[in-house]
């Protein structure tokens, strides 16, 4: 679902890719393996990664969040993009998974900025808000399951500061939300947080068509 971005022509959507910056090399190596994984769908676009350091750069940030790991790719991304101090905790369940992502990391020389956490990331949230500074951390990426994605959301944005980052991916589920006949959990939650968003004053938000669609939202207060 989010091996391209939606709605583009096969043609347009490579010169998309191929207008960026090339990619880190250990970032194309675990996109071609992970490609070729039956769950391989699950992995973000490259232009979204290349959009997730952007912005991390732009935003200066330091300390990252994120929620639904796989095999590595976002949080790649985002710990080549932070400074040397920089640090991404990232979330999974998933053990074999983020084998995949851990090896990757150590070749690509950053696995000293990502902290992984292996547990349901709703208990990972929870330990976080007990554990330190709230709204401490500056960006918080949510790719993961997506009837929980209020949630993730609810606790991410307690843990983000005022004016930080939360970037959620797959808020267009394949054009789904805006089909009436599609009823399923998945697009069912995501329909009601964009419509949570839109009138969220606690963020100001956008949905971009990047990926399967990616919504930004600043924290304002
Ligand atoms: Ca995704």
């Amino acid at each position: 679902m989010s091996r391209g971005s939606i709605g583009l022509s096969p043609e347009l959507n490579d010169y998309i890719v191929k207008a960026h910056a090339p990619e880190h090399p250990v970032l194309r190596k675990l996109r071609q393996s992970t490609g070729r994984m039956s769950m391989g769908d699950m992995q973000i676009a490259p232009e979204q990664g290349q959009f997730l350091a952007f912005l991390v750069r732009l935003t200066g940030a330091r300390l990252t969040l994120e929620v639904g790991t796989f095999t590595g790719y976002s949080a790649l991304a985002v710990a080549l993009a932070l400074p040397e101090t920089g640090k991404v905790v990232a979330c999974d369940v998933s053990e074999e998974w983020t084998a995949i992502a851990r090896a990757h990391w150590e070749e690509a020389g950053v696995d000293k900025k990502i902290t992984l956490r292996l547990a349901p990331a709703l208990e990972t949230l929870a330990a976080l808000e007990t554990e330190g500074e709230p709204g401490r951390f500056d960006f918080a990426f949510i790719d993961a399951h997506k009837p929980e994605y209020d949630a993730y959301y609810e606790a991410c944005l307690r843990l983000v500061r005022v004016g930080g980052l939360v970037a959620f991916d797959n808020m267009l589920q394949g054009g789904d939300v805006a089909d009436h006949g599609a009823r399923g959990a998945s697009v069912t939650a995501i329909r009601a947080l964009n419509a949570k968003l839109a009138r969220d004053d606690r963020v100001e938000a956008v949905l971009l068509p990047v990926g399967d669609g990616m919504t930004l939202a600043r924290r304002v207060k």
